[in-house]
Parts: structure tokens; sequence; C-alpha cells
């Protein structure tokens, strides 16, 4: 791993070259951070779940015929994944108010919106991911308007699957955030959705109890981080109902003793 070239550190990943031109190895690391990095921390073993459940999600909508970067898991924390230019908008898809719609609209949490609502952000940590609308993205040429018609409709149809296949394992999908790249062939560049899909970047509720199964528990000090994150993986089939019995025994008892 050591002569491997690093390309990129971030909060959460470590981008390393891959071993063929066009490819990188996302390494996933358990550092979590909140609030623009001011708030800071471990979350023990995230990077091993986040790995494989951003693996079952890109695999799953690579299958309804999203085009990803993903190419294959290749160990615990790493995957091999096709080189993109990131495009500098983070697309926030909203289901339900939560986090910082509440305070700049003064809604509720918890309050379901009239219907999807798709939000950009400029991509950029010094100036802590300003939101912006499709007219700066057009001015600034950070994405053409076939690339946001490829983008918007792209981020409407991965709701939607992803609506159901969490509904399927009852969690609710409040919100989440998405990353899409160029794939250049040739002379040509097409969009592909790029990043990562986890409990870091979306806000999963327990359908029957609303319990929070993302980060927002870091975010909130709420605790049993590393708890919620094994329990989405489960649910979705992605450890042996045992080997987290002992993580995830608490959630459950605690769901039992309410009488869910
Ligand atoms: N999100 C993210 N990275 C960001 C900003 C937001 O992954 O830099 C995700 C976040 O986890 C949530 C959704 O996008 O699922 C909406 O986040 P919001 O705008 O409410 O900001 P937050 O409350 O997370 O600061």
């Amino acid at each position: 791993m050591s002569r491997r070239r690093q390309i990129y550190e971030g909060k959460a990943k470590i981008l390393y070259e891959g071993p063929e031109p066009g490819t990188i190895i996302q390494y996933f690391k358990d550092d979590a951070t909140a609030f623009n990095a001011q708030k800071r921390g471990t979350i023990n073993g995230k990077g091993v779940i986040n790995n494989r459940i951003s693996e079952y999600v890109f695999t799953q909508l690579q299958h309804i015929g999203i085009p990803t970067h993903f190419v294959r898991r290749l160990n615990m924390r790493e995957q091999l994944v096709r080189q993109v230019e990131i495009v500098p908008v983070e697309v926030i898809v909203r289901n339900v108010a939560a986090g910082s719609i509440c305070k700049r609209l003064g809604l509720t949490e918890g309050d379901p919106l009239p219907h999807t609502l798709i939000e950009y952000c400029y991509k950029d940590d010094d100036l802590g991911d300003p939101l912006i609308a499709e007219e700066h993205i057009a001015c600034f040429n950070w994405a053409s308007a076939d690339e946001m018609q490829d983008i918007s409709s792209m981020a409407i149809r991965i709701n939607d699957f992803m609506c159901g296949m969490f509904a399927a394992i009852g969690i609710r999908l409040v919100d989440f955030k998405l990353e899409f790249g160029r794939l250049f062939e040739g002379d040509y560049s097409r969009i592909i959705l790029a990043d990562e899909i986890s409990p870091d970047g979306c806000r999963l509720w327990d359908l029957e109890s609303n319990e929070k199964l993302d980060k927002d528990r870091f975010r909130r000090d709420l605790g049993g981080e590393v708890e919620a994150y094994q329990e989405v993986a489960r649910r979705l089939g992605l450890l042996p109902e045992d080997s987290a019995a002992n993580e995830v025994v608490d959630l459950d008892s605690q769901r039992k003793k309410r009488g869910k």
C-alpha cells in the first residue's frame, strides 16, 4: 500500500492511483466529520461498513441502468473505481424535511415535503458548500445544460429506486447527497455517478420508530453510531445475522422493549 501513489485525501476517503490508467482505488477511512469538519471523530469500523454498503447500492443502481464509477470491491476497505472529473456540485435529494433545510426555511424535522426536492451546493469546503441555483451552475460553467439534464434525471431515478430499496427493509430515506463525474471517452465525456452512497451521506430513519440510522448520530452526539451503521448493513443482508448480533442487540432489544 505504501508504494501506491496517493492522489487525494478527503474527510472520509483516500484516493490512490489504480492498477491501470483511468482507474482509482477508493480507501474508506473510519474518520467522521460534521459541520464542515469543525467536529471530528472516529467511528470504529465505519470504513469497512461503508465500503460494503456503497458497493451494494452502486451495484443495484448499475442493474437498473445507472452508469457509475464502481468497478469492484478489492478488500475490506478498498474498491476499484473509474477515474472521473468530479462535477463541483453536490446534489442533495430530499423527501422529508431534515437538516439544513429546516433551519433555512423554518420547517419542522420529519415533515414530508410536498414532493421530492433536488438542491445543489457548490463543492467548496472553504466556502462551506453553499447552496446554489441551477443558474449559478450555468453562469460559472460548472456543468452544461445537457449534463444537468442527465444529473437531475439520474438523481430522481436513484431516489425512486433507493426509497423502495430502503422501505423494503423498514427504513425511510429522508435525504441524501450524490456526486457525479465526467468519464472521458475520446473527445467526448459522459456523466456517471461517482463518490459513495452510505449512511455518511444519507439520512436513514427506522420506518416505525424514526430512530436515526445515519451520521446524525455522530453529528448530534446520540451515540450508537457503529451499531446504527451495522444495522443498515445487516438489514441490507450484508452482515450475517449473528456476526453483528452483539452490536445490534442493543438496538433490537430497545425496539422489543418498545413493543415493536
Ligand atoms: N450531505 C453530505 N455531505 C455534505 C452535505 C450534506 O453527505 O457535504 C448529506 C447529509 O448527510 C444529508 C443530506 O446530504 O443526508 C442533506 O444534508 P443537509 O443539507 O441537511 O446538511 P447537514 O444538515 O447534513 O449539514
